[in-house]
């Protein structure tokens, strides 16, 4: 569906040394090129000038013009900085505390109760972990049915307390009930909530402020671009999380909306969802996207 970006800065580095004489202006429009992909790729408009202008700096410093396959060599100088700009390695959640506290916080339809199900799986499966899942939507009996589903597809409890409106309660219950239970993960799958309502971010940072959480994600679509981005920084205003997670990465989006969230908001990314199945969460590769980005 792309074309290959490593080919295509190839055929227009042939051009311009069919030009003889490779100027800075001809990089320039090489730069244009790559700036281009990665609009395409959903990278926000300043993210991607910022880049460009970074790269075409290093990509003069080492000669990449008189190199024999100048697309290859600036492909991989890309990659390598956008790998670096993702935060170079995977982040580890902060899994120390017993029972660890995480809070789960998005937009509604961004994947909050898939991941909160897919997190407690990958847990349980590959950290040994004994994961409790707290329903703590007040708003949408739905959600927490769907939370149960998916609690007793995996094998984890749920708690949940349908007569109560008080989400710090509820989440304070939770803990409680875990300590009692011996359960080392507490996973909080709050209500989806637009940006801009007021009294559900309030909540939200009762929540917080209530149970303090060790890790705070927040669940973002990836094929949402720049919205994604814009929500992102709304959220970190008001919660400071400490990771992203990107969903919905098994559609035809490139991705571009990870290098722009972790250049806005500067937190790591730590998951990627790639389906709707349990098993269908990956931990975050920098290299992997980056590769992913460039096509
Ligand atoms: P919430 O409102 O934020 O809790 O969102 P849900 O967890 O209910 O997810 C909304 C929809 O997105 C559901 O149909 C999920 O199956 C779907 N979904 C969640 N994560 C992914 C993902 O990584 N890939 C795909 N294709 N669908 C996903």
């Amino acid at each position: 569906m792309f074309e290959n970006l490593s080919d295509k800065l190839d055929r227009a580095f042939k051009v311009l040394k069919g030009q003889g004489s490779i100027t800075e202006i001809n990089v320039a429009e090489t730069m244009k090129e790559i700036r281009k992909a990665l609009l395409d790729a959903d990278v926000n408009y300043k993210t991607a000038k910022t880049f460009t202008d970074d790269v075409r700096q290093k990509a003069l410093g080492e000669n990449v013009l008189t190199s024999i396959s100048p697309g290859q060599l600036l492909t991989k100088l890309m990659n390598d900085e956008l790998t670096e700009l993702m935060g170079g390695t995977t982040a580890d959640l902060d899994l120390k505390a017993s029972p660890t506290i995480i809070l789960i916080a998005g937009l509604n339809g961004a994947g909050k109760t898939t991941f909160t199900g897919k997190l407690a799986n990958y847990l349980k499966t590959q950290k040994g972990k004994k994961p409790l899942l707290v329903a703590d939507d007040i708003y949408r009996p739905a959600a927490i049915d769907q939370l149960q589903v998916l609690g007793q597809q995996i094998g984890v409890p749920v708690y949940a307390n349908l007569e109560s409106k008080d989400p710090v309660a509820i989440a304070r219950e939770g803990i409680a009930l875990a300590k009692q239970n011996g359960q080392n993960v507490v996973i909080i799958d709050t209500a989806g909530r637009l940006a801009i309502d007021e009294a559900m971010m309030v909540e939200i940072e009762q929540v917080k402020a209530a149970v303090q959480p060790h890790e705070i994600l927040f669940v973002v679509d990836s094929m949402t671009g720049q919205d994604a981005v814009n929500t992102a920084k709304v959220f970190n205003d008001r919660l400071d999380f400490t990771g992203v997670v990107l969903t919905k990465l098994d559609g035809d989006t490139r991705g571009g909306a990870a290098l722009s969230i972790k250049s806005v908001v500067n937190k790591p990314i730590k998951f990627i969802g790639t389906g709707e199945k349990m098993e269908a969460l990956d931990v975050f590769h920098p290299d992997r996207m980056a590769s992913r980005i460039l096509g």
